[in-house]
């Protein structure tokens, strides 16, 4: 396997303080945190990741703290012009999820020339970061394919998977296409397989249609979807196309709807990732920065090399697990995600 779960095994506890050597001499709570988060057609990210960022800084700061909050729904553009105004605003530190990582590059340098450290969360952007937290992305696509391969009992290498990754210009979609690939591949045969133009659910369910049309529903033994709003629009392919019996379908984010589509049989699988361990880790991260603290890092990242300036960047990757119908209580109602009203709603 190649998976970070690898690396991080042989690697023991790093201590390192991030890459920027230009580090603030440390600063007191009066704290200002650019956060920068890609969209918002996936839900985790304006019901998770911003507010527990958030109230996490604030926790961290006695109050004092503040974040400068922008969402670039999807468009790479808006991202630049919207972390542009946080080095105009000169907020201490930016922590970037990125819509594309290569395009914002140019970006990250500004910041980095206006001394103002990048945080990259959970996508590993390109340019001068100053360390990285994120989920260990390459098990994520692991425990789909795995999964996915679960549910089908004994696959024959003739049964015909849809293959639904997420946006190319997100390198997590890269990881999870490459691992979930590497546990399908030589078991099942991949029918048909597509990328998905800014992880929009909506694209998912039009490949889907396309998918169905080249394949015939009937010979759709199993879809890989990357993540579970995708996974969304894949089920409302299939009923379009007349499916009573959804075949398995994987997902991630452990999502509200998803997590009752599972209940009910309409998706197989997600992978629960625990936003408060990301997103806390990267306010702890953010704040540390700024106030010259030592930061506790697992790894450098080095295994995905997509351009020159991703290797060897303090990484601390958080893990995941998957989800399926047995392990709703043990996983997101045990720690508090949604509460079991949340889920099971009188119709
Ligand atoms: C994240 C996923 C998310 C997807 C779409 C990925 O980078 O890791 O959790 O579903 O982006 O926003």
């Amino acid at each position: 396997a190649t998976s970070m779960s690898v690396m991080l095994a042989g690697c023991g506890v790093l201590n390192a303080t991030g890459s920027g050597d230009d580090a603030s001499p440390g600063k007191g709570d009066d704290v200002t945190v650019g956060l920068l988060l890609p969209e918002k057609a996936n839900t985790r990210y304006e019901q998770f990741d911003y507010p527990i960022f958030k109230t996490k800084v604030e926790s961290l700061t006695n109050k004092k703290g503040t974040v400068e909050y922008a969402n670039a729904e999807a468009d790479a553009d808006k991202q630049a012009s919207q972390m542009q105004q946080m080095i105009d605003d000169k907020v201490d530190v930016i922590v970037l999820d990125a819509v594309d990582a290569h395009a914002i590059a140019d970006s990250v340098q500004k910041a980095k020339d206006a001394g103002i450290p990048v945080i990259a969360y959970d996508r590993l952007a390109e340019g001068p970061i100053d360390a990285y937290i994120s989920f260990d992305n390459g098990l994520v696509g692991e425990v789909q394919g795995r999964t996915l391969l679960e549910s089908l009992g004994e696959p024959a290498v003739t049964d015909k998977i849809v293959m639904m990754n997420g946006s190319p210009t997100d390198p997590n979609a890269k990881q999870f296409k490459a691992s979930a690939l590497s546990e399908l591949k030589s078991k099942v045969t991949i029918a048909k397989s597509y990328d998905t133009k800014d992880w929009k659910p909506e694209n998912a369910q039009a490949n889907m249609a396309e998918a169905i049309n080249a394949i015939g529903a009937d010979d759709i033994k199993a879809v890989y979807s990357a993540n579970d709003g995708m996974a969304g629009g894949i089920v409302k392919a299939l009923k379009a196309a007349g499916v009573t019996d959804l075949p398995p379908i994987t997902g991630q984010d452990a999502e509200l709807a998803a997590v009752q589509r599972i209940l009910v049989g309409e998706q197989y699988m997600s992978v629960y990732k625990s936003y408060p361990d990301e997103a806390e880790s990267a306010a702890e991260m953010a704040v540390a920065r700024v106030q010259g603290k030592d930061i506790q890092f697992d790894a450098l990242t080095r295994e995905r090399v997509n351009s020159p300036t991703d290797k060897n960047i303090p990484a601390q990757l958080v893990p995941v697990v998957a989800l399926t119908k047995d392990n709703i209580e043990d996983t997101v109602i045990a720690d508090g995600i949604y509460e079991v009203s949340d889920i099971c709603t009188a119709e």
